[in-house]
């Protein structure tokens, strides 16, 4: 492993907004090249929730570069069973638990969105300095640094600043401007919580579609946790991020008296979840990455939403490209990140249009199409493989999944 000493590097101490799996793992690279990364995290801890996540390709081989892809494979989710249901409770189309594994439906290592928070930080600590339970307010960038405010901290100073505050990113706001110019909402909201085992599954996944709404009940096996997911479509929300319980009340109203099968489930766990995580389901399209000495990576840069499960692995193939880039120019920000985006983009984008070049990946919008979607499914064999045909979803994601050559900086 090589790391440029002191006098080589230029820019050394970098400020990571967001603990997720772009800060934590942009924080790990960055030390590792002989950098000084301070991640700071608004969250008490790293924050949990969510379900498993897929590492897919090019993430895949981060991930065994970072040394922790043997920990990801043991800790990988082993489902038995996937199974889709229509409104009056009958299983319309199952098969086994790796459905279309290896071919892009599902992630080459799946595993839970927790234990991955655990493993990137137990690499990216050492080293690292972690802020908890503090974030940004304000940014002013001039030729030589950074200076940054904190909402509860000392005010300090920094070369470098990088945005991996997901989806709200404050950075990007502070650096770029609203959110909303950057937002691709496809009209949808989402929530994973956990709930209950009241179904007695086994590591079994339960879905179903419905006009403008997906739901399923999802249980990871012993030791793991079972969780839900509500999927709605709605006309742009207004709600506080931080009340969980005004939060809910909107997930309810939206499920509201259905009684058709499933539905009821979920609202039942969800009324005593304390873990919801609630979110608009929207992409970020961003017309450039870096701004000055500040750079964006993960769902702040170019989130390809939670439909295309490639979320974590762009967030960990763009924090390597842009660690590494850095390291290979010495810390000279201004050709690090131009590099960082000129590699990295095409593969962002790529990622995102699985959306709008898989309609098999969306929720259906309407009755007619429940309704085809469920009759292709019923016609199909248990097991076949049903988004896997012509222009198949599998090849789709696995083609995006690879569309990035990686660099080994090592030997930059
Ligand atoms: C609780 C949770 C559950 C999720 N569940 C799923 C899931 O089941 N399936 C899926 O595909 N995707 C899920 N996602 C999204 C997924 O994690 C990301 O798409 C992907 O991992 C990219 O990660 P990221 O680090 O860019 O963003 P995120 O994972 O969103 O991480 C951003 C981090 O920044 C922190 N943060 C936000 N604002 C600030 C601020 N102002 N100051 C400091 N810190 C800040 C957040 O607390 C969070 O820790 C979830 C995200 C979260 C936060």
């Amino acid at each position: 492993m090589s790391s440029k000493t002191e006098t080589q590097l230029l820019n050394r101490s970098v400020l990571i907004s967001g603990a997720g799996s772009a800060g934590q793992s942009v924080g790990y690279w960055l030390r590792r090249y002989g950098f000084e990364p301070t991640v700071v995290e608004r969250s008490p801890g790293p924050r949990k929730g969510g379900f498993a996540i897929d590492l897919r390709g090019a993430a895949v081989e981060v991930a065994d570069r970072m040394g922790i892809l043997e920990a990801c494979r043991k800790a990988a989710v082993n489902m038995r069973e996937i199974r889709r249901y229509n409104a009056e409770g009958e299983v319309i189309w199952q098969t086994d638990g790796n459905f279309g594994a290896g071919e892009g439906v599902a992630g080459d290592v799946e595993v839970l969105r927790d234990d991955l928070t655990d493993m990137l930080q137990e690499s990216a600590c050492e080293g690292v300095e972690y802020i908890f339970g503090d974030s940004i307010k304000s940014i002013a960038q001039d030729e030589d640094g950074v200076d940054v405010t904190f909402a509860h901290g000392a005010p300090r100073r920094f070369d470098l600043v990088i945005g991996a505050d997901g989806l709200h990113s404050k950075v990007r706001e502070l650096a770029f401007g609203p959110a909303d110019q950057f937002k691709r909402p496809l009209g949808l909201y989402a929530g994973i919580f956990t709930i209950p085992n009241t179904l007695k599954l086994d590591r079994q996944w339960l879905m179903r579609q419905m006009p403008g709404k997906m739901i399923s009940n999802i249980d990871y096996g012993p030791g793991k946790h079972t969780r839900g997911l509500l999927v709605f479509s709605s006309p742009p929300l207004d709600f506080d991020r931080g009340d969980l319980e005004a939060q809910k009340a909107i997930l309810a109203k939206a499920f509201d008296g259905d009684t058709t099968w499933g539905v009821q489930t979920l609202l039942d766990g969800l009324r005593i979840s304390t873990d919801l995580y609630f979110d608009e389901v929207t992409q970020i399209h961003m017309p450039r990455w870096s701004n000055g000495r500040v750079a964006l990576i993960g769902d702040a840069a170019s989130a390809p939403t939670l439909l295309t499960g490639q979320g974590t692995s762009l967030a960990v193939v763009e924090a390597y490209v842009l660690a590494g880039e850095l390291k290979a120019a010495d810390g000279d920000y201004q050709i690090a990140f131009a590099r960082y985006e000129e590699q990295a983009r095409p593969y962002a984008e790529q990622n995102q249009r699985i959306l709008t070049d898989c309609p098999e990946m969306s929720v259906p919008a309407t009755k007619e199409e429940v309704d085809r979607r469920e009759e292709r499914f019923r016609l199909l064999k248990d097991g076949s493989n049903a988004v896997d045909d012509d222009d198949s979803a599998g090849s789709f994601i696995q083609s995006a999944a690879n569309a990035i050559r990686l660099k080994d900086y090592e030997k930059l």
